[in-house]
């Protein structure tokens, strides 16, 4: 490592700007880039990350590093220029970027406990004996209280964490003998109780052989490689071309990043790459949502470390510190999970995109359903197109049923949860043993509770949505800020006992077939049934293993499942996501249908699919109805283009919010003008308006949406006119690039 005297680097409190710091002599040999160090700032001591070495440095008066943490630089430079790109394009501050790009448990300093120590209290806690200690030693008291609250030992960790206490309160509260600590070495590997039976590689047909192609000639050229775009129908082995792509990419001594939604990183999804690569036990890293603090820091440095080759989970694994980076596969690249919702807000998939450009590697965009954006790449030849137009061994595409469901309604009053004809195909799969899917994208009983009288709904005090009915609790839950209140017996507006359930939801679908076909086992899989952290894999189990008949889900049940025996798959309602003011409804819908459908007929017997709608010729429900991918295209292509949406433009959305509506109101129309001024006519800026979802969490939202090509000049002018703007405290201004979220 080159010896540093002066070294530039960013503070992890954001504070939006790099300083520099002189290297003390004793610790020259042991910074670089990427290195986490710990600088005096400011009246303390705060911890930051090098990104850049000197040897001179214009700033005065400057203060020496106090520490080093941690041995190795954490972060390569192309990481680090990835977070610069990141920061830049996303119109997010670098510190934002940086806390995403190393987990939270890097980042601090006490890394590597292989024991962990856990807290409880010692002996029941006295109300008294806490108000006593909270004038003496008042933290101290908050930790306690903190600890009475708990039912079993907390990892001490995580109770710090939790309560933004330090180490040195829990030790003194454990020198008073309020409570204890016991050490205790916990097992990582979330998968080390499973067994992997080794597969090797398929003969492939020769489609497949011809993707395979294309990827190899890129990988041995990756200087010039385009990104691949793998579009191949569900089920026409596109998972079996990433496997033998990432295994030609270790054979040239390189590493590979699978990306998934974190949706379907199922067991069965992790199954077939650890078993593809069971040779060495560590060959592949799994980061997914719902690893612990410690496993978390195994697995990421396993992938540090070198010792694992391959990473495997959602879009923050993007970023897996991998040396030698030979490959990145995205798949289900269309889906919106890939886009993160908080500060920074990036879109995986593009950023996976720019890595591969930095790291000079491959990168591999697989789809049935690819998005606009990746396709419009595809077809003017910024991406290579690879297609897989047909299923393995020739099996058919499920057959497509529409449903007319105003015509059901004009027959059955009842008819809106299962058509005459849905129910007669279930009857007939449960007399055959064969099994079947019912989707329905919303959760709860019933999604509103209305009064017959005055008309009034049940609205959340804080959002501008009705509450949702769930008959397990039996009470009313508002799906955005989980809120939650009783059921009324009478309208609390006109006093009358008039109230009506409205709308349904999967738990009032699961109740609906249940009476329907009392025989059949029914389970129901969504967000509220599937709490328990084992309750996911134990249901697919058993679906399986053939215990459970119907399963009813949200969707949860809508990708990458792999069940031979479904034959019938029934889509409650198509209409749900087409109506919402979102330009991507129709791709969306489009998208969902024909997921959903591709769970159908895996097996032996060919698939059938019935789509309920109350709007059969729209046109994303024909084209999916004909597995017309490329009708399909062609019509949304040319709406985005008559709409200035993209691919033709970027977008820019920014939410200006606050609990004082008018407050929000007025910053919104200030910044409008301050962007008038200095946007120009290149882009189409757009007049605060109110979101469509106007209040959500108690706060009042303005949205304004801004257009354009150049889209890191767009984001840079953004950035600097919010810079210039001072607005009042309790105003909160969100940028977000490429927005997927318009509500
Ligand atoms: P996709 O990812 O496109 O949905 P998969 O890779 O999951 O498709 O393939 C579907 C099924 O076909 C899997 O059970 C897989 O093992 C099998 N399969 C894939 N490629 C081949 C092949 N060349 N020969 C035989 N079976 C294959
Ligand atoms: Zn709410």
């Amino acid at each position: 490592m080159a010896k540093a005297n002066y070294i530039r680097v960013i503070i992890d409190r954001a504070i939006y700007r790099e300083l520099d710091y002189l290297v003390p002599e004793a610790l020259s040999e042991r910074v670089g880039v990427g290195s986490r160090v710990r600088v005096p700032f400011r009246e303390k001591s705060a911890l930051a990350t090098v990104v850049a070495v000197l040897d001179h440095s214009e700033a005065k008066g400057l203060r020496p590093v106090e520490a080093v943490v941690g041995d190795a630089p954490t972060l390569s430079e192309e990481l680090l220029d990835l977070a610069r790109w990141i920061s830049a394009y996303y119109c997010c501050p670098i510190e934002a970027v940086m806390r995403s790009l190393l987990p939270q448990v890097i980042r601090r300093a006490e890394v590597g406990w292989k024991k962990q120590l856990f807290v409880q209290p010692a002996g029941k806690i006295d109300i008294e004996e806490v108000e006593k200690l909270r004038r003496r030693a008042p933290r101290q008291a908050e930790l306690l209280e903190a600890l009475s609250r708990l039912e079993t030992p907390i990892r001490a960790a995580d109770l710090l964490r939790q309560t933004s206490l330090d180490n040195q309160t829990l030790r003194a509260l454990v020198k008073r003998g309020l409570a204890e600590l016991r050490e205790e070495a916990v097992v990582r590997d979330p998968h080390a109780d499973e067994q992997f039976v080794a597969t090797s590689n398929l003969v492939l047909n020769p489609e497949q052989l011809f993707a395979l192609k294309e990827i190899i000639q890129a990988l041995d050229l990756p200087e010039s490689a385009r990104p691949i775009l793998l579009h191949g129908v569900t089920g026409s082995g596109k998972t079996e071309i990433y496997l033998q792509a990432i295994r030609a990419a270790l054979e040239r001594g390189r590493s590979a990043i699978v990306l998934v939604p974190e949706i379907s990183l199922t067991p069965q999804t992790v199954e077939r790459f650890k078993g593809r690569f069971a040779e060495a036990q560590d060959a592949v890293a799994v980061l997914h949502s719902h690893l612990s603090e410690g496993e978390r820091h195994d697995e990421w440095h396993k992938i540090h470390s070198g010792r694992a080759r391959i990473a495997i989970g959602p879009r923050s694994a993007v970023f897996a510190p991998l040396k030698n980076l030979g490959l990145i596969v995205v798949d289900e690249e269309h889906e919106n999970t890939y886009k993160q919702e908080e500060a920074p807000r990036y879109h995986a998939r593009d950023v996976a995109v720019v890595r591969a450009k930095i790291e000079k590697c491959v990168v591999i965009l697989g789809s049935a359903t690819p998005s606009l954006e990746s396709y419009h790449n595809a077809t003017t030849g910024k991406y290579r197109l690879a297609t897989l137009t047909q299923r393995i061994d020739e099996k058919q595409m499920p057959l497509m049923r529409i449903v007319d469901l105003r015509q059901e309604r004009r027959k059955e009053k009842a008819a809106a949860i299962l058509s005459e004809k849905l129910r007669a195909a279930i009857a007939d799969r449960l007399e055959k043993s064969e099994q079947t899917i019912l989707f329905l994208n919303r959760r709860g009983f019933s999604t509103s509770l209305l009064c017959s009288n005055c008309g009034e709904a049940r609205d959340c005090p804080n959002c501008s949505v009705a509450l949702t009915f769930h008959r397990h609790m039996a009470r009313l839950s508002c799906h955005l800020c989980g809120h939650t209140a009783a059921v009324p017996k009478k309208c609390p507006a006109c006093g009358k006992d008039a109230l009506i359930y409205a709308g349904f939801g999967t738990e009032k679908v699961e109740s609906t077939v249940s009476h329907i076909f009392p025989k059949a086992t029914v389970r129901r899989m969504d967000a509220d049934s599937m709490t328990r952290k084992e309750a996911y894999r134990e249901t697919l189990r058993s679906f399986r293993t053939g215990k459970i008949d119907i399963l009813v889900g949200t969707q949860m049940i809508a990708k990458g499942l792999h069940f031979p025996n479904v034959t019938l798959v029934g889509i409650i309602n198509a209409d749900l996501s087409l109506h919402l003011p979102d330009f991507r409804a129709g791709e969306r819908t489009f998208q969902l249908l024909t997921q959903v459908a591709g769970r159908a007929g895996r097996g032996e017997t060919p698939g059938e699919v019935f789509v309920q709608t109350y709007t059969p010729f729209s046109p994303s429900i024909q084209f999916a109805r004909h597995h017309d991918f490329a009708g399909y295209f062609q019509q949304e292509l040319e709406f985005r283009e008559r709409c200035d949406f993209p691919p033709f433009k970027h977008a820019i959305l920014i939410t200006v919010r606050s609990a004082h509506e008018g407050r929000a109101k007025l910053s919104a129309e200030t910044l409008v003008r301050r962007l008038k001024e200095s946007l120009g006519s290149e882009f189409i800026l757009g007049d605060a308006t109110p979101a469509p979802l106007e209040k959500l969490q108690g706060q009042f939202r303005f949205h304004i949406l801004i257009r354009g090509e150049a889209i890191m000049r767009l984001s840079r002018l953004v950035r600097e006119a919010l810079d210039k703007l001072p607005f009042p405290e309790d105003v909160t201004v969100t940028v977000d690039v490429d927005p997927y979220q318009l509500l």
